[in-house]
């Protein structure tokens, strides 16, 4: 084993993994809001066997610009696909929107 073995793990890490990126527009200013979810640590666990969501998270924006709060609710499936969002104070938009 070389050092390009020891290298390879490090550069083939899949870093982004464990994030979920969401996109929102704070409706008070306009201001467009890149939000990174943590999974391990901004996500949490829906225990009840009952529901369909796998994960969840409820979480207050503090928008960057207007100090406006924007709170977002948004339940995942076991695979973090999103199946249910809620927003109050702006709005999702897509990642191309923001990237405008
Ligand atoms: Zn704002």
């Amino acid at each position: 084993m070389g050092l390009k073995d020891l290298f390879k793990g490090i550069f083939t890490g899949k870093k982004y993994d464990n994030i979920v990126n969401i996109y929102l527009k704070d409706s008070k200013c306009g201001n467009k809001i890149k939000v990174l979810l943590r999974k391990s640590y901004d996500i949490q666990r829906v225990y009840d066997e009952g529901k369909e969501a796998a994960f969840m998270i409820n979480k207050v924006i503090i928008c960057d610009k207007c100090f406006n709060k924007i709170t977002i609710d948004i339940k995942f499936d076991k695979k973090y696909n999103i199946i249910s969002r809620e927003i109050e104070g702006g709005k999702y938009i897509a990642e191309e929107e923001y990237s405008e």
